[in-house]
This record gives structure tokens, C-alpha cells and sequence, in this order.
């Protein structure tokens, strides 16, 4: 464990003060026995911070919606018997109330509430003067904005410990994920509010359990601040979203493989300038980068001149597919995703029209 890392949670009642934090248990509570079961095992390994879905959102009618209310008293006694703190998702405001009336001490915000800002400012209202931490997790449509309505709007009630969570984005388009992670997007999101912390789902990004140990990886490496994953006693068995949920065994096997790194590089007693002259280097390339395209630009301006006075319409969609087509030949010589050369020749042209467009309009 990396003590050099700072703990984002530090005020927010946490039993353990470590960083990453772990949040882990069940997709959904089934029975008394399957909770106590599960929340045992996983406080044998250390685990502080249980989670079980009470109402489950589910996306066709007659799947298995949950156990209700009665949940929350198989909660009630993971925290007296175990000593463990508990969380679970809240979509309306009724469970708000119940949730808070039986003692939960974490609340989740699903990914399909928070796509919906009346449910949000709903949800938000009913928080209003409580102390309780809440977790958002993005919205199932891949749009940081709306993502960070979500949390302005808890954060708009008063809450102070307001965390986010990834778990991935529907899509049309099937992957090998069953949410596509979507990196750039929960990397907005830090950007535009470094101070709210976040930790991944990856159990519902991956949708099977055999991805669960790579995508906990990759999100330790963007930095992000801890994982909720489904564990279950017996997963197989599991009424919801058994393909994706461990054993709590398994779960500590995960969590032990894991290369925790340095989240700063200020934290690293940097013995050699080797990182320092490569960084340079980068620097260099980028400025030569700028200028190349500086240069491309007045070029493709001097044919927006000709376009103009020869009446020709700026976008000629033979010549563009000819610079793709030839840009991800010689890319792919280079080293070069496709996708890669082509979200930047994708961007480049864009640019270019912006201007020849400019030039029409003078
Ligand atoms: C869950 O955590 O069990 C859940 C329903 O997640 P999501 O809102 O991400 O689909
Ligand atoms: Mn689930």
C-alpha cells in the first residue's frame, strides 16, 4: 500500500483512512442469510464498506426488482453485527426516506436517475440538512455535462461528501464491455472538478468477472480514488447480475494483484533528470507540432482564396477521403491507431473547412 498517496476521503467518516477505498457486496440483497453471508466474508478480508441494491432498476419488467424495504433491515444488522458501514442505491424519494429512517450511511445514485435531472433536483431536495455520503454514478449516456448536473444539484443541497462513481455507457454498438468505458469521459469530469472524488464500477462496466482484475488496473492508473465492486457469496446463484459478481475470495485475490502507483509525480524522489529530458522532448515535438499545423492552415486558407474566386464549394468529398484513406496507409507504417488518425485528420479537416469558410464568407 502506497502511503505517500493522499486520502480524498478524509473527512467523510470512513472507518479506514486509506486510499483506494473499496466498497463491495452484493448486486442486490436476496435474503438475510445471502447478506450476512457475503457481508462476513468480505469484513474477514478486510472490507469496511458494504453495498447492496435494495430497489433494482432493471431493464425490462419481470426481472428480479428487488427485495424492498425488508433489505434494509438485513443492512441494519450487517452494521450492528459486523460493524461495517453500508450503502445502497436510492432512485426516488421515498427510498431517500427509507434509507436515511434505517440508518444507511452511504447512498448511491444509479446511472438511469442520474440521466434524469427531475429525479435528480427531486432526490436533492430530500436531502436538504442531511449528513450523509452520496455517490453518483454517471449518467448511462456518455455526457459529462449532464453528469456533473447530477452532482451540482446533491452538491446544490448542502451535501459536503459527494463522490462520483464510472460504470460505463450503453451503447448501440456491442463490445467486449458491457458498458463501454468511455476513458475521456470520468477524465473530464476530474478535470472540470478535480476536488470530487471518484471510483470506478468496473463490475458493471466489464458485465463478467474475468474483466473485473484489468479494469480496476486501468482505473488505478488514471487515478481514480477507489472501486465498488459486486461481490457475492454465490455468484453463480446470484438473482442479478450473476456474471459479473465475484466471491469475496476472489474479490481479495483481485484487490492483492493490483499495482497501486504514485498518483504524483512529486511523490516520486526522482533520482535521475531522465523523466525531466524526455519531458522536454515532448515539449519540443508539440511546439513543432503547433507550427506544422500553423503552416497547414495558411495553405488550406490560399485554396479557400481560389475556391472562392473560382466559386468551387469548400468541401470536395473525393479529395478528403483520398487524405484519409493515404493518412492511415502511412500511419499504420508508423505505429498509428486507425482510430487515432483518424479522430485527428477528422479534426484537422474540420478545422480547415472552419476557415475556408471564413474566407467564403469575407
Ligand atoms: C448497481 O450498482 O447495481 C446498478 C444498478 O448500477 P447502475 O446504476 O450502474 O446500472
Ligand atoms: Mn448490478
Amino acid at each position: 500500500m502506497n502511503h505517500i498517496l493522499k486520502h480524498p476521503f478524509k473527512d467523510w467518516g470512513f472507518d479506514k483512512d486509506t486510499r483506494p477505498l473499496i466498497i463491495a457486496g452484493p448486486c442486490s440483497a436476496e435474503s438475510e442469510e445471502q447478506v450476512m453471508n457475503t457481508a462476513r466474508q468480505l469484513k474477514e478480508q478486510g472490507i469496511t464498506v458494504f453495498r447492496s441494491g435494495i430497489w433494482k432498476p432493471r431493464t425490462r419488467p419481470n426481472s428480479f426488482e428487488g427485495v424492498g424495504s425488508v433489505g434494509l433491515d438485513w443492512l441494519q444488522l450487517v452494521k450492528k453485527e459486523l460493524g461495517m458501514q453500508v450503502a445502497t442505491e436510492v432512485a426516488n424519494v421515498k427510498h431517500v426516506y427509507e434509507a436515511l429512517r434505517k440508518g444507511v450511511d452511504i447512498i448511491w445514485i444509479g446511472a438511469r436517475t442520474s440521466a434524469n435531472p427531475f429525479a435528480m433536483q427531486e432526490i436533492a431536495d430530500a436531502l436538504r440538512g442531511v449528513e450523509i455520503p452520496v455517490f453518483i454514478k454517471n449518467p448511462v449516456n456518455p455526457d459529462t455535462d449532464l453528469w456533473i448536473g447530477a452532482i451540482e444539484r446533491i452538491q446544490g443541497a448542502g451535501i459536503k461528501h459527494v463522490g462520483a462513481i464510472h460504470r460505463g455507457f450503453s451503447s448501440f454498438n456491442k463490445t467486449r464491455f458491457r458498458n463501454i468505458p468511455m476513458w475521456q469521459i470520468p477524465i473530464e469530469l476530474r478535470q472540470r472538478m478535480p476536488e470530487i472524488p471518484m471510483i470506478c464500477d468496473p463490475s458493471h462496466i466489464g458485465g463478467r468477472r474475468d474483466l473485473i482484475q484489468e479494469i480496476s488496473q486501468k482505473a488505478y492508473d488514471l487515478n481514480f480514488d477507489g472501486l465498488i465492486i459486486e461481490t457475492h457469496c454465490n455468484p453463480d446463484k446470484a438473482l442479478s447480475d450473476a456474471k459479473q459478481q465475484v466471491t469475496p475470495e476472489k474479490l481479495n485475490e483481485i484487490l492483492s494483484k493490483l499495482v497501486i502507483r504514485h498518483r504524483d509525480i512529486k511523490d516520486v524522489d526522482i533520482q535521475d533528470t531522465s523523466l525531466n529530458e524526455l519531458r522536454q522532448q515532448i515539449d519540443n515535438f508539440d511546439k513543432e507540432l503547433l507550427d506544422i499545423l500553423e503552416e497547414r492552415m495558411r495553405i488550406s486558407e490560399q485554396i479557400g482564396l481560389y475556391k472562392k474566386e473560382n466559386n468551387i464549394t469548400i468541401l470536395q468529398p473525393d479529395r478528403w477521403t483520398a487524405i484519409l484513406d493515404k493518412a492511415q496507409e502511412l500511419g499504420e507504417t508508423r505505429n498509428l491507431s486507425t482510430d487515432f488518425i483518424v479522430a485527428l485528420f477528422k479534426a484537422i479537416h474540420q478545422e480547415s473547412i472552419n476557415k475556408q469558410t471564413q474566407i467564403m464568407n469575407q
